[in-house]
């Protein structure tokens, strides 16, 4: 077999590649050792409220990373890479333990929300661990919420939604992220027990101009909320719960400031919003 691509194996050799490789075993060497010290790894919270009553109803957990010499390394980065390394089972028992562990200490009506890797939803083994963690850090179930976007249902419906099932029965909700930038269409999403439509930011771009926008505002909680104008519109059109810049950034501590007020009041003038990310 060899004998029959001399030059096929040339021709696919690219130092790049070899250099990519490289970096990636890299990366990945730097955050299993992150996981093992529990060093560099720490979960920032995003506020989440209800733009109608102005109050936090909960906090997404967000997870962050501190390279021993390279610095911060955004999620999108590291995710990925944890996924296709196999971290990730560890990497999200690290983070439904410690964010259940912090959010036991929070005012009691405040949720907190975990992010859930297609992968982890696709072990059976996700409802214990849930289980378990709830028990060892005293959070009423019905105080986390685990967030999962349309790639996690797709794969394998049944798997994805037995697993769901077992999570619900817990007491615990279930929100759907990023929900159109998938492909999934509502009658699908409609046989999923979901208790939230997170609509993805994107939407927020639109949310002016289009009627479409318009019609899946109303029941959902909309991202990406960065400007006064689009809080006016949610609000109006009985759109009640809200995650953007404008409310909170996710910051290493919850807190229960000004900012949440400060965007329940009237809408500001668009330069009193902050847009870039810090
Ligand atoms: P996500 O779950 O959709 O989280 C929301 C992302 O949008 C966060 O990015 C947040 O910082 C950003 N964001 C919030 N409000 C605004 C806004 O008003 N404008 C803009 N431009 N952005 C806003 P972040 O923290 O970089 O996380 C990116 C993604 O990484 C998350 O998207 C989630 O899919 C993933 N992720 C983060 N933490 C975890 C985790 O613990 N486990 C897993 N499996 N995934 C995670
Ligand atoms: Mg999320
Ligand atoms: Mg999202
Ligand atoms: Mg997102």
């Amino acid at each position: 077999r060899a004998k029959a691509l001399p030059f096929t194996a040339h021709c696919f050799y690219d130092p790049s590649m070899d250099a990519a490789a490289r970096e990636k075993r890299s990366l990945a060497a730097a955050l299993r050792e992150a996981l093992a010290s529990g060093g560099g790894l720490m979960l920032h919270y995003q506020l989440q409220a209800s733009v109608t009553a102005g109050e936090i109803t909960g906090y997404e957990a967000l997870l962050r990373w501190r390279h021993p010499t390279r610095g911060m390394i955004p999620p999108s980065v590291f995710i990925p890479l944890a996924e296709e390394m196999g971290l990730i089972p560890a990497l999200g028992a690290w983070v439904l333990r410690r964010a259940c562990t912090e959010a036991a200490a929070w005012p009691h009506p405040w949720r907190v929300a975990v992010n859930v890797s297609p992968l982890q939803l696709a072990d059976a083994s996700l409802p214990g661990l849930v289980a378990e963690v709830l028990a060892e850090t005293g959070l009423a179930a019905e105080r986390l919420e685990i967030e999962l976007t349309e790639t996690a249902i797709v794969e394998d419906q049944e798997r994805a939604l037995s697993i769901l099932r077992a999570i619900k029965a817990l007491g615990v909700r279930v929100a759907l992220d990023d929900f159109g930038t998938g492909y999934s269409s509502l009658k699908t999403l409609r046989s999923f027990p979901f208790d939230k439509i997170k609509l993805d930011r994107f939407f927020m771009a639109e949310i002016e101009s289009s009627a479409e926008a318009m019609a899946v505002i109303r029941s959902v909680l909309a991202e990406g909320v960065e400007r006064p104008e689009q809080l006016a519109i949610l609000r109006a059109e009985g759109c009640d719960e809200a995650q953007g810049f404008l409310l909170g950034r996710p910051s290493p501590a919850v807190s229960s400031g000004p900012e949440p007020e400060a965007a329940a009041s009237a809408p500001r003038p668009p330069d009193a919003a902050p847009v870039s990310e810090a």
